[in-house]
């Protein structure tokens, strides 16, 4: 039998810990996992990877590896290539909204289980990785793993616009020398042939970087160039580009929304491209979203450089770091610098209903008891009356909880990043491998 704390303010808690017994130890009831929930309860280790790494080619003393331990020895080990089984009746109930709420899940064993994994935290949408995002190469995906794959996708009842996979952290489109920008394509190619093998509709990808050896405006211009060349051998997925962070020493492409309106202007088929806006690294590049005035006014400043008929998507992420502060920090939603009123005005605002909204916050390896809390929180937010009430700083106070619960049993304290950040192994890193990596573990 597994126990691990959970909150005692988690009042919402998902279905499948209802089966559960509670029994107190200090401050917090303790949940002990019941057979039946942990029949679902991830371990299989498809949890999503053990390692974070930063690779922004402007911060290369910043390189922060993340190798963390395994949650629970007493875990299970679940043979790589396994497929995850699940138990549906003790699914959490997924809310019934049209602002389409998820996060990164693994896709650990193969894709088909990031659908289970998505299922597991309520999601209404969910991100992937196609193949693993730092190898240049991967395996093809198997017949077996792209029929059951789809089979599920209906079996959950999730649609494929609800799909919104995160392309390789290698790729930069934007790179000057010819052959690093053609193996850099051919990894890009590869990822939009795998969405449409899988009959995924979108695919978001942060834009690229100049590397310092080239201007914005011509980088701009070699990842628009790939946009198209990858258009004409695809059929109709979708490219959808990430605004970014950070600037850094200023080689990075996305942002600023001029970035994004210049590619877009250049890709030929304007149907198949899209932008994706991070909560995060719009913060962290100076848009604020905090006051609903702000949101409106970031939003207005985007539809008039872009247009909102290019919005196919939007990563949701707190800030670790402050307004304008050109760092990538991801933080759960409500406890960092934006705070949970920013999201109250994205989750009451049809601009950005039935579009995939991602989370890529911290989850400790522990997704039911993190992303399960945040999608909870984020739904409960539609058509809340703020005027009533301290709401939402019981909310914050919700996700406070659930997160320090889940940094505790995980083991993975914030100091312990930290005290990581510089063990990155060179390996399987190009020089140019520029990304602006985001600060989540995937
Ligand atoms: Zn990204
Ligand atoms: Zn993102």
């Amino acid at each position: 039998m597994l126990a691990y704390a959970v909150c005692a303010r988690s009042s919402h808690i998902p279905l499948v810990f209802r089966s559960s017994s509670l029994f107190n130890i200090g401050n917090c009831p303790v949940m002990v996992k019941t057979r039946r929930s942990s029949a679902i309860s991830g371990e299989d280790g498809a949890e999503p990877s053990s390692k974070r790494i930063k690779l922004d080619d402007e911060a290369k003393t910043d390189r922060v590896t993340e190798v963390q331990k395994p949650l629970i020895s007493a875990k299970p080990k679940r043979k790589t290539g396994a497929t995850k089984k699940a138990d549906k009746s003790v699914l959490p109930e997924r809310t019934t909204s049209l602002w389409k709420v998820g996060a990164h899940v693994s896709a650990a064993g193969g894709v088909e289980n990031a659908v289970v994994n998505a299922a597991e935290i309520g999601a209404n949408a969910f991100a992937i990785f196609l193949k693993s995002q730092r190898k240049w190469t991967s395996p093809d995906l198997t017949s077996a793993s792209i029929q059951s794959f789809k089979t599920r996708m209906e079996e959950y009842g999730y649609s494929n616009g609800a799909v919104l996979p995160h392309g390789s952290y290698l790729i930069n489109l934007g790179n000057v020398d010819d052959g690093k920008r053609k193996k850099s394509y051919d990894c890009f190619l590869d990822d939009l042939k795998r969405c449409e093998q899988l009959g995924l509709e979108l695919y978001n990808f942060h834009p690229g970087s100049t590397v310092g050896a080239t201007t914005t405006k011509n980088s701009i211009s070699l990842i628009a160039e790939c946009i198209n060349e990858a258009h004409k051998e695809t059929k109709y997925v979708t490219t959808v580009l990430e605004n970014m962070a950070s600037s850094g020493a200023g080689n990075v492409i996305g942002c600023d929304f001029s970035h994004l309106a210049d590619i877009i202007s250049a890709v030929k088929d304007k149907s198949r491209v899209g932008v994706c806006l991070d909560t995060c690294h719009m913060f962290a590049a100076g848009y604020d979203i905090r006051t609903k005035e702000a949101w409106d006014t970031t939003l207005e400043k985007f539809d008039k450089q872009v247009g909102l008929s290019y919005l196919r998507g939007m990563h949701l992420n707190d800030s670790k770091t402050e307004l304008n502060s050109k760092r990538d920090r991801h933080e759960n939603i409500g406890i960092g610098h934006i705070g949970l009123r920013a999201f109250h005005h994205i989750f009451n605002d049809v601009r950005v209903q039935n579009i995939p909204l991602i989370l890529e916050t911290p989850s400790f390896e522990l997704p039911k008891e993190t992303w399960a809390k945040e999608i909870d929180v984020l739904n409960r937010l539609s058509g809340l009356d703020l005027s009533k009430g301290d709401a939402l700083s019981d909310m914050e106070e919700d996700i406070r909880c659930a997160v320090k619960d889940a940094e505790k049993s995980s083991g993975k304290g914030k100091t312990k990043v930290k005290g990581t950040s510089r063990k990155t192994k060179k390996k399987g890193r190009d020089e140019d491998e520029t990304r602006d990596h985001e600060d989540h573990a995937h």
